[in-house]
């Protein structure tokens, strides 16, 4: 008997994420809304694309080398995915983040082998802000690149050349919106550009929380944030070089309220464990397919992003005691 040979690779687990129709957010909507899965990535977030890319980008370029570095600043998923990319790849990650993260990023990027750098929150402005802090450790450091999810743009081509055609595929060619949120601008811009080299006619909307600076900068041209979010991994107050020449038609802004009701549901009504990132991308989209429906396009369908997995939240979105404490909306469940 001839030794089983491996199916594939574990980064060719990366991406080919399923895409489901959402019930509740199809009927709030009054049209189909669809969330493509990426907590289905094996890192449980849309970042190991992003990661994954980067990587391959710089291994390209030759500045990463076997035994090199990864280093990046990160609120934590693409920390998570560069962690595991590197692993599989042989190089190592140190990865830098703001000290008010959750507990569990910070506890899995310890366990997947990063060397974690905790640094306080501050203002992009400050040179000690997590992104500045990461670029220094990376010219310090022999062998290392700086990943630079924000402005290195071979995270957009990992939407631009994966999500986009794969959500293409998935809908028969058949679709009216996409919506999603920024935090590097990557998911939004990529997968907005690849969808319009298709068809131009989808309607691309960022949908933005509060506290981030994109909603005003669409709609008014002035990049102004108003009001505050808890919601990780996304909120953005400048233009990337990822955002630079996103498609942006529309722009919706969303509360955490919004978003936390949505989780809700998803996780009561339709068995989804999801992050807040995803339940403020839901809220997007049901009023992107409800515009499409006021227009007369009843059998619209809307596409979003599931980005990352609920277990990453257990002490903070699924936590009573949290909840409270940021003046939120407690699940019922959770007494
Ligand atoms: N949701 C979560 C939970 C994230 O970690 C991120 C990445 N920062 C995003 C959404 C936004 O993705 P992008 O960086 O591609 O804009």
């Amino acid at each position: 008997m001839t030794a089983p040979t491996p199916r594939s690779d574990s980064l060719d687990l990366i991406g080919n994420t399923p895409i489901v129709l959402l019930a509740g957010p199809s009927e709030a909507a009054g049209c189909e809304i669809w969330g493509k899965c990426e907590f289905a990535n094996p890192g449980a977030s849309v970042k190991d694309r992003a990661a994954l890319w980067i990587v391959r980008d710089a291994e390209g370029r030759g500045e990463l080398k076997p035994g090199g570095t990864v280093v990046e600043g990160t609120a934590g998923n693409t920390g998570i995915g560069l962690a595991l990319v590197a692993n599989a790849l042989g190089y190592k990650t140190i990865i830098v983040m703001p000290d008010n993260q959750s507990q569990e990023k910070m506890a899995t990027l310890r366990a997947l082998g990063a060397e974690l750098v905790l640094v306080p929150p501050t203002k992009f402005a400050d040179p000690n802000h997590f992104v500045h802090t990461s670029r220094r450790l990376a010219e310090e450091t022999p062998g290392a690149v700086w990943a630079n999810q924000f402005d290195n743009v071979a995270n957009r081509r990992a939407h631009i050349e994966g999500t986009a055609p794969e959500i293409w595929e998935q809908m028969g060619g058949r679709l009216d919106g996409f919506t999603c949120a920024a935090g590097t601008g990557g998911t939004i811009a990529g997968t907005g550009m690849g969808l319009k080299a298709f068809d131009e006619n989808i309607r691309v909307a960022l949908t933005d929380p509060f506290g981030a600076a994109l909603y005003n900068y669409y709609a008014h041209g002035e990049l102004k944030a108003e009001g505050s979010s808890v919601a990780e991994g996304i909120g953005q107050g400048r233009i990337t070089a990822n955002l630079e020449g996103a498609p942006i038609d529309t722009q919706f802004r969303i509360s955490d309220e919004e978003g936390l009701e949505w989780v809700a549901r998803l996780l009561r009504e339709e068995g989804l464990a999801l992050g807040l990132s995803s339940g403020i991308n839901v809220a997007g989209a049901v009023e992107l397919g409800r515009q499409l429906v006021a227009e007369g396009r009843e059998d619209a369908r809307v596409v979003t992003i599931l980005c990352d997995t609920g277990f990453r939240y257990l002490s903070t979105l699924y936590n009573a005691e949290w909840l409270r404490s940021k003046k939120l909306p407690v699940f019922d469940w959770l007494g």
